[in-house]
């Protein structure tokens, strides 16, 4: 078993399309990034890499890389995974924790876990999501912007 961790946070901005966890949410704002901004997927990307062994999001995918201007974060995922089925790493489990003061996120998590546990290619209850406030605490609390926790484990 290979324990890996990821965080990742990003600032808002207004107007875009907000995007968390493969799932478009309805928002006045969105996050400013280099990709779409999916801070949830890079998170997990980082998880899924420090499991492996494998360095993080940006040695795979430069931010300054003009082929990953605004991209689908699903394909970093995917393709982090194709890097792991070829070290023969398996994803056992993902525990995601979400920090957004708003919008509220509960009614999209499920759909965020279908969608990573998709790209996993996992069971969609290997697959945990779950957000929390910080009480208007922090950058988060003064919605600045949304930072993303993951945790994973793998299997060889
Ligand atoms: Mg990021």
């Amino acid at each position: 078993m290979r324990i890996g961790q990821g965080v990742d946070v990003h600032a808002f901005q207004n107007g875009g399309t907000l995007v968390l966890g493969g799932v478009t949410i309805p928002s006045g704002r969105s996050l400013e990034a280099h990709s779409d901004g999916d801070v949830v997927l890079h998170a997990l990307c980082d998880a899924l890499l420090g499991a492996a062994g494998l360095g993080d999001i940006g040695r795979h995918f430069p931010p300054g890389d003009s082929a990953y201007s605004g991209i689908d974060s699903r394909v970093l995922l995917r393709s982090t995974v194709e890097l792991l089925g070829k070290r023969q790493l398996s994803v056992v489990n993902a525990d995601i924790t979400i920090v957004a003061q708003s919008p509220k996120l509960a009614p999209y998590v499920q759909a965020m876990c279908a969608h990573i546990s998709a790209d996993l290619q996992v069971d969609a209850d290997r697959v945990n999501v779950k957000a929390t406030t910080t009480e208007h605490l922090g950058f988060t609390g003064r919605e600045e912007g949304i930072a993303a926790l993951a945790v994973v484990l793998l299997t060889e």
